[in-house]
């Protein structure tokens, strides 16, 4: 007998929607934090619409801002703007808010079923043909019949399986900037993407209420000075009256790299873990969103009221995400080179233009 059905590692996106997803399957399921909530995490919070419907409980009272007008540069040159009005328009969230608020959604509709246990570090122990079993704080051991690894970029679970052995990371910094009112009021239904302001990169600047900017740099590859870009960006971008403080902070990106296996028998990947992240834009949060829904449903087809077995439950995972998340990840990695090596202006023209290809849209 295991201590619980399933052991969900990590409460960002991915690990949150899937204890969600698994609340009322009346699995006992246990979410195992390093941190504790509300934890920080950089991000610009800029998810498309749709995304909502991703999630199975109403997300306004964490929603930040919703920004009906994307701007679009190509190196501060080129003007863009793209309208996507009413529910279509990107959402934006505060990270602290948005994961810790879907955690509590969680443990609310579980019933009991559900339960969070924060400062645990947990370190993957092993997987046998019954169980999967995780120590916490380096003394004590807790076993479930499946473990979803939701542990982000560097995650732990991921390389003691030797899953994803070739990871590819972009670096992305952000700054949270406080500015005046004025400055806020302005600009605070714009969200502004410079595409190409930095050599294989790309700069932001997501409004978030109340008064906060949400302004960062993107690197698709390691030998940039991010600080420095970040700092040419700001300046060129935002009037410095305008900025009463700002905190920097910095993060590695996992790109998406083709159909790879996630999963193995018990354990199953999901979001930054299992590299769900669009590989031009960076975009990351709808996928940890699906993903941790899609190990959600592998769980429940293969080990619910059925008695069915639950050896499957990793191909099915796999298949499901194979179908569902990496047929498009698939098709902007064909981007990826187009747009940050080989001929960014062309993709630009193309695609951009045409709006083939934006991120933060559906
Ligand atoms: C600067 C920056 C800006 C970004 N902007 C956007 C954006 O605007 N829109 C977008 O869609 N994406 C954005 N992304 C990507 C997005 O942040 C990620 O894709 C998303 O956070 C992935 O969610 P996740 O749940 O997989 O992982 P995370 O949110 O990273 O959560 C992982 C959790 O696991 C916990 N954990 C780690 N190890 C352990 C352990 N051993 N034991 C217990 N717990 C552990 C961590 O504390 C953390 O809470 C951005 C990324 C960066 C770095």
């Amino acid at each position: 007998m295991t201590d619980f059905d399933v052991i969900i590692v990590g409460s960002g996106p991915a690990g949150g929607n899937a204890a969600l997803e698994l609340a009322d399957t009346g699995l006992r399921t246990l979410i195992l934090e390093k941190s504790e909530l509300p934890r920080n995490k950089p991000c610009g919070g800029a998810m498309p619409g749709s995304a909502q419907n991703l999630v199975d409980v109403d997300i306004s009272p964490v929603i930040a801002n919703r920004t009906p007008v994307i701007k679009l540069y190509n190196n501060y040159d080129d003007e863009l703007h793209l309208s996507s009005p009413g529910e279509n328009a990107p959402v934006l969230v505060r990270r602290n808010e948005f994961d810790h608020y879907l955690i509590k959604q969680a443990i609310e509709k579980g019933n009991g079923a559900v339960v969070l246990r924060e400062n645990c570090k947990v370190v993957l122990e092993n997987e046998t043909d019954f169980a999967v079993n995780v120590s916490v704080n380096e003394h004590e051991v807790i076993t479930a019949k499946l473990l979803i690894a939701a542990d982000g970029a560097n995650s732990r679970i991921a390389s003691k399986l030797g899953l994803l052995p070739h990871r590819k990371f972009a670096a992305a910094l952000e700054s949270e900037i406080v500015t005046t009112h004025a400055h806020y009021q302005a600009h605070s239904d714009v969200m502004l993407m410079n595409l190409f302001c930095l050599r294989h990169g790309y700069g932001w600047i997501f409004p978030k209420e109340p008064n906060t900017l949400s302004c960062g740099v993107g690197v698709w590859g390691n030998h940039i000075k991010l600080r420095n870009e970040l700092k040419l960006f700001i300046e060129r971008s935002i009037p410095k009256s305008a900025i009463a403080s700002e905190e920097k902070q910095g993060w590695p990106i996992p790109i998406y790299q083709g159909y790879e296996a996630i999963s193995t028998q018990r354990v199953l990947l999901v979001g930054d873990a299992a590299a769900l992240v669009d590989p031009v834009s960076g975009e990351g949060i709808r996928y940890a969103l699906h993903s941790g829904k899609l190990a959600a449903a592998a769980i429940t087809r293969n080990l619910g009221d059925s008695g069915a077995s639950h050896t499957t439950v990793g191909g099915t995972y796999q298949k499901l995400v194979d179908n569902e998340i990496g047929v498009d990840l698939l098709r902007k990695l064909k981007f990826d080179s187009l747009a940050f090596r080989a001929s960014p202006d062309y993709f630009y023209n193309t695609f951009v233009k045409s709006q083939k290809n934006l991120p933060y849209t559906d």
